[in-house]
């Protein structure tokens, strides 16, 4: 939940300008959400921020809905209304939550993620930074290797382009900020590091700086609270700039701290909080749980698999793999009862691929709140993800391993079996 705003003129003469201050409630575990109370404004201090906001929140609780966190952009008054509403961003005593009055209920604080990175982009190309060992971390390199790319006439596999480096005009729009701290731009940069190209000599701390986007929650923490203005100037959290540094420091703490209150607990409603591209995303655990009923659906669909594909694979090994002799009651049952003869039994490691594309489908359709899904979602997007899965998972067909290292790696019999499960199911 949190306030939005928008800048508007109430007649033509604009003799009356106007701040639209909006409130969205936006649900965690449902993919919704409303706008609940908007106000024209004409300024607003912290003060006056921190009471619409508890108005708002006491409004929604009457009705039994909980607010578990609140998400608003990097503004000073922001940042003030949460510090009056007990919140503390002093890094020696930060606590990035706080209780709605007469309640004990914590409600944490997330500094929205979009805005952040813009902030921190404009920081790094304006002024640089230096990390805790006193290395420079430089937006210089991000021209050179656009520099380099534009007069190569080839790009290392990135979307950096003269729109990204000269941003200025087009400075609100996250997919550019986004594009530039990217791992693919950290990966060129390496690649020209390693061909020792003298205008990328010492860019190993600019590549860490993007790369730390990326790292887990704790290291890049621990990273940002320690990043410097200059080798003897102010850490960047209590600096001028504060505001995209102390923004992300403050939105892991409550990120951890959320997990905690709604993952941790027993009983609770929820098993993710999954971070996408920055963004949160909540799951609800009944989307993601293969439930005894499903698993022996999935498995029963998986012998229709199996049928077809023993039908088309050639390589008597391989088919081996996809069927048991014997029924096993855990996976099985569903296929026992129906078979009068005829239907195979699925083996473990098809039926478990099954299980994943079944996984991956769910999410989709929680992702695009549609029982129909959008053209994105097509066979190649759940075969990048299914197979992106199961390279990581190397005990898939481990019975087969043998049998690939007769093969060469382009013709791996196990990610053909993958792909041919997860197309025909
Ligand atoms: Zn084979």
């Amino acid at each position: 939940m949190g306030p939005e705003y928008c800048k508007g003129g109430l007649d033509t003469n604009e003799k009356f300008h106007f701040i639209l201050c909006e409130f969205l409630l936006t649900c965690i575990n449902q993919n919704w959400k409303i706008p609940i109370a908007y106000y024209f404004i004409k300024g607003i201090n912290a003060e006056e921020k921190k009471n619409l906001l508890l108005n708002c929140i006491s409004a929604v609780h009457q009705y039994n809905i909980k607010v578990v966190a609140v998400t608003f952009d990097g503004l000073k008054t922001n940042f003030r209304m949460a510090c009056l509403l007990g919140a503390n961003f002093n890094i020696n005593s930060f606590q990035t939550w706080f209780h709605l009055p007469n309640t004990s209920d914590k409600i944490f604080i997330f500094l929205d993620p979009s805005h952040l990175i813009k902030i921190i982009r404009n920081v790094f190309e304006k002024k640089g930074m230096m990390n805790a060992m006193d290395n420079i971390i430089s937006w210089q390199y991000i021209k050179e290797l656009h520099l380099l790319q534009e007069q190569e006439g080839l790009h290392i596999a990135n979307k950096l382009r003269s729109i990204h480096v000269n941003f200025f005009k087009q400075k609100m729009k996250v997919r550019l900020a986004a594009q530039t701290l990217s791992k693919s731009v950290t990966d060129a940069m390496q690649f020209c590091n390693t061909l020792k190209l003298p205008q990328f000599e010492g860019c190993d701390a600019t590549i860490y700086f993007i790369h730390i986007m990326y790292a887990k929650l704790n290291e890049c923490f621990k990273y940002i609270c320690n990043l410097k203005e200059s080798r003897h100037g102010k850490l960047l959290i209590n600096s001028p700039k504060k505001a995209g540094f102390l923004g992300f420091c403050i939105s892991i703490k409550s990120l951890m701290g959320l997990y905690d209150m709604l993952c941790e607990e027993p009983n609770s409603s929820l098993q993710y909080i999954i971070q996408i591209n920055n963004i949160a995303l909540y799951c609800d655990k009944n989307s993601q749980i293969i439930t005894r009923f499903s698993r022996s659906i999935v498995s029963y669909i998986a012998g229709f698999v199996v049928h077809f594909l023993t039908k088309k694979i050639n390589c008597t090994q391989c088919v081996e793999a996809l069927t048991e002799l014997q029924p096993n009651f855990d996976h099985h049952d569903l296929i026992s009862i129906k078979n009068k003869g005829g239907l195979l039994y699925p083996s473990k490691d098809v039926i478990f691929i099954c299980e994943i594309c079944e996984k991956c489908i769910r999410l989709a359709i929680m992702e695009s709140n549609s029982p129909v899904l959008p053209p994105k979602y097509n066979v190649h997007f759940f075969l990048t993800k299914i197979l992106s899965y199961f390279i990581e998972n190397h005990t898939i067909f481990s019975k087969l391993n043998k049998h690939t290292l007769e093969q060469i790696g382009i013709d791996n019999h196990i990610i053909h079996l993958i792909r041919a499960i997860a197309t025909k199911i």
